[in-house]
């Protein structure tokens, strides 16, 4: 069977020729006479390809030197307790931005650990934009404040990187990591759970500024001890091996295409040519605000529940996978990661303009 354009949300797509290159070395990787699921992480030919990802990743994201990177399990939704568990280290004061579902699930765990604000919400307005905040939207004395900066669900992103003073600014970007250059310094922390934009599901990777270490409470448990990894390599326990493994060969197709400038210009044509044909017409509609639109989740609407449900099964027939939706939202979703490839978006298009003609409102 061919291969579809698969619009997950997550797990998604991944370039073919890292799959390719997967395939090729599933039995035997290199001379070592064994699959990397196989081997042990202590291995000498192991230790070469954790160590590789890791330098791997910070050349593609640039990312200074008083940054630790681990490469974590559990998903972005164990962070979301490791985060206060490690974080609330004076004032026990944590402030949210709530943009969407997953920075909400975040802001419900802290409030477990320490005395926890919204500082800003488009909860009422559906999370169709991403709040505005400045410096005084944050307590003084807040540990951290916290953003989940592509909004997976809505389809939103921040159009700007919170001004928070000296306050370490914590952010979830599973949803758009390795999707355009980001300036790392301006995060204490940030963490992306991998099957979104660089793995298979099992791989989280935190990028933390050194002087965030230390400072976990008594009772965290020993695996979300952001030192205790950071001391250990990422190896305190066995780490995702495989998954660290596809990490590599898509930070080294990354490098391949030209990097993340490469990357984000190609994003943004696939983005361009699927929200220019939303704005062009009145069949479907884009719920978000323009200014708040991501380039990784599109979602669009008609505007009537059995017309929604009918074009996603069509696109599916049509091998357009997995355009609905998510169950709290409604309507479609166009996951278009870098792995996505402009033809896949192309093909959407077309579908999208055939089914509005067979398919009259009126
Ligand atoms: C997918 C996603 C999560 C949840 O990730 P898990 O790995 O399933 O825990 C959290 N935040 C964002 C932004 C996501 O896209």
């Amino acid at each position: 069977m061919e291969r579809v354009y698969n619009f997950s949300a997550g797990p998604s797509m991944l370039p073919e020729t890292v799959l390719k290159k997967a395939s090729e070395q599933m039995l035997c990787y290199e001379d070592s006479g064994m699959s990397v699921m196989e081997m042990s992480h202590r291995s000498p030919v192991y230790e070469k390809i954790i160590t590789d990802a890791e330098s791997l990743l910070r050349q593609v994201m640039n990312i200074p030197d008083n940054y630790k990177v681990l490469f974590l399990q559990g998903g972005a939704s164990t962070q979301f307790a490791s985060v206060p568990l490690n974080l609330l280290r004076k004032s026990k004061k944590a402030d949210y931005i709530l943009s969407g579902q997953f920075s909400t699930k975040a802001y419900k765990e802290a409030q477990k650990y320490g005395d926890i604000a919204v500082a800003g919400s488009s909860k009422d307005a559906n999370f169709s934009f991403v709040p505005k905040t400045d410096k005084n939207s944050f307590r003084a004395d807040a540990d951290y404040v916290h953003i989940c900066f592509n909004n997976t669900i809505y389809g939103t992103k921040f159009p700007y990187i919170p001004d928070t003073g000296d306050i370490p600014l914590v952010a979830d970007m599973s949803s758009c990591i390795l999707s355009e250059p980001i300036d790392v310094s301006r995060f204490g922390v940030i963490y992306a759970g991998a099957q979104k934009n660089m793995s298979a599901a099992g791989l989280t990777v935190v990028i933390i500024r050194e002087d965030l270490l230390g400072f976990a409470r008594e009772d965290t448990p020993t695996m979300l001890d952001y030192k205790v990894m950071a001391d250990n390599g990422s190896m305190y326990n066995t780490p995702p091996t495989y998954c660290i493994y596809i990490a590599k060969l898509v930070y080294e197709w990354i490098l391949s295409l030209g990097g993340l400038e490469k990357m984000k210009a190609l994003n943004e044509k696939k983005a361009k040519l699927l929200y220019d044909y939303l704005d062009s017409q009145d069949y479907y509609t884009a719920p978000v605000e323009k200014e708040s639109r991501s380039m990784m989740n599109v979602t669009f609407v008609t505007g009537d529940a059995d017309l929604d449900k009918k074009f996603a099964s069509q696109a599916s027939d049509a091998g357009l996978k997995n355009l609905k939706g998510h169950r709290s939202v409604g309507g479609m979703r166009a996951s278009i990661y870098n792995a996505m490839p402009y033809e896949g978006v192309e093909k959407l298009v077309a579908f999208m303009k055939e089914f509005a003609q067979n398919n009259p409102k009126y």
